[in-house]
């Protein structure tokens, strides 16, 4: 990767933080790697293309620590689920012999495994030794008649955002447009319904999350080429340039792939989220909009109030429940506010929301959501997160994965919001359950019975 290449990923002309700051992203600094570096970012990215094999030329460390990281779903093949790497050891290093090692990989993943497509990410031992994984994956390509998509992402680039935009950027310029879209059948519309195609950006179907909201797309006769990349196919992501509308679903990482799409295709975009009620309604809305068909407009509008009735009727007994309850959320990028929607939907209070990735435009909407004395806590420190907890008042902390052991160790209701999850709280339904695991977190019997001071420490009182 060309260092004008990094610097153009960051100071992407489509964000408007980039736009306010003019010298774009910050660069990166000793341990921003931290949570994650650039290589894990662009195999967070890609690893849900469910029928590619995803070999990463490193040492074991690299494809062991990221392996799986992010819990997406594939409703059909599961060889993204395979870990592979070239196992780079010492005296691969000392002979030089990366690059052949790169290629048998690729062919025994082709020969074992038959993939639609292969990646191949470079990690820093190999991208320090000046391995030409482009010019192996050329090769590969023609050997073994697959495309071979070469992945330059070296840890030391910068950190796991980077990563992701990187890997943007590679499937721009490797893989979409490379396809056309089969030709809808006769058949698979309903009668007088106007068909649009439409990509979603950024969606990552954790925990099978997107197939909440799959069938409303179905229902209004929205085909989705691609959603990039949760449960895609190789083939689909080919065929992203043909679409209609984009919806850029999760952070600002990906939005250059959708500002590409515009500039060259003419595709309009816009941002949007499928957390909580209101949100998922105006994600439809706007698709409608973008696709400018009046009777879309009012199928969509008639879709979105038999849907917000089913959900209001399900969401009363939860809604009594969780009424006023004190929310602590902690989390990063686009869920720092579209979690807070979420629960406001419910009826609870946010005290504060985690900034530790967001952007301004994220803190902006947090302080449309919340108003201007939001309180917003970008220090990751697990220690001071547990005591703002306490001062705040809070009856439930929503955050990522990693502060799960001391909540709990803490004695205090939590609730998973990470991305390794593996329950959907995406769309209509995934307010439900998002409510029904809220009310279960705060009001679990188990703790008042741990906080309980035991016999034996009280009579030693
Ligand atoms: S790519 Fe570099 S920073 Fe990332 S896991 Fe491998 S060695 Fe570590």
């Amino acid at each position: 990767m060309k260092p004008e290449d990094i610097l153009a990923l960051m100071t992407e002309s489509a964000c408007a933080h980039n736009a306010k700051t003019k010298s774009g992203c910050a660069r990166p600094q000793p341990g921003a790697t931290q949570g994650g570096c650039c290589f894990d970012g662009a195999r967070n990215a890609l690893l849900p293309i469910a029928d590619a094999a995803h070999v990463v030329h490193g040492p074991i460390g690299c494809a062991g620590s990221s392996w799986d990281n992010r819990g997406t779903r594939s409703s059909g093949p599961d060889t993204y689920r395979i870990g592979m790497t070239t196992d780079l050891s010492e005296m691969d290093v000392i002979m030089g012999r990366g690059e052949r090692r790169l290629l048998r990989a690729i062919g025994q993943a082709v020969d074992s495994y038959r993939p639609a497509a292969v990646f191949v990410y470079n990690t820093c031992v190999p991208a320090l030794q000046g391995d030409d994984i482009e010019a192996v994956a050329k090769d590969a390509a023609v050997r073994y008649g697959v495309p071979v998509v070469p992945v330059d992402c070296a840890g030391f680039y910068g950190n796991k955002n980077l990563g992701n935009r990187l890997a943007g950027d590679i499937v721009y310029r490797h893989v979409i447009g490379s396809r056309e879209p089969e030709p809808v059948s006769a058949a698979a519309m309903p009668p007088g319904i106007t068909g649009h195609d439409v990509n979603l950006i950024g969606e990552w179907n954790v925990g099978g999350e997107f197939w909440n909201v799959a069938p409303l797309f179905d229902e209004l006769g929205l085909r989705i080429l691609c959603t990039f990349s949760g449960d895609s196919r190789f083939r689909e992501v080919q065929t992203m340039h043909r679409a209609e509308a984009n919806m850029v679903v999760c952070s600002k990482a990906m939005l250059h792939v959708a500002r590409k799409l515009n500039e060259d295709y003419g595709t309009p975009f816009f941002e949007g989220s499928f957390y909580g009620i209101k949100d998922t309604s105006q994600a439809f809305r706007d698709f409608a909009h973008r696709l400018n068909d009046a009777d879309l407009s009012r199928r969509t509008e008639a879709m979105i109030a038999r849907e917000e009735a089913q959900v209001e009727t399900a969401l009363a007994p939860l809604r009594r429940r969780l009424a006023g309850k004190r929310v602590l959320i902690f989390t990063g990028g686009y869920k720092s506010w579209s979690v807070v929607s979420a629960a406001q939907d419910l009826g609870m209070v946010v005290v504060a929301t985690g900034t530790e990735k967001s952007t301004e435009e994220d803190k902006a909407r947090i302080t449309a959501l919340m108003g201007p004395d939001a309180l917003m806590i970008s220090d990751n420190d697990q220690t001071a997160l547990i005591e703002a907890f306490h001062n705040l008042k809070a009856d439930i902390l929503v955050a990522g994965d990693r502060y799960i052991y001391p909540t709990l160790k803490s004695r205090l209701p939590f609730l998973d919001i990470d991305h390794v999850r593996c329950i959907g709280y995406a769309g209509y339904d995934g307010m439900i359950e998002l409510a029904r695991n809220l009310d279960r977190a705060v009001h679990s019997p188990v703790w008042e019975q741990v906080r309980r001071r035991l016999d034996w420490l009280r009579a030693a009182a």
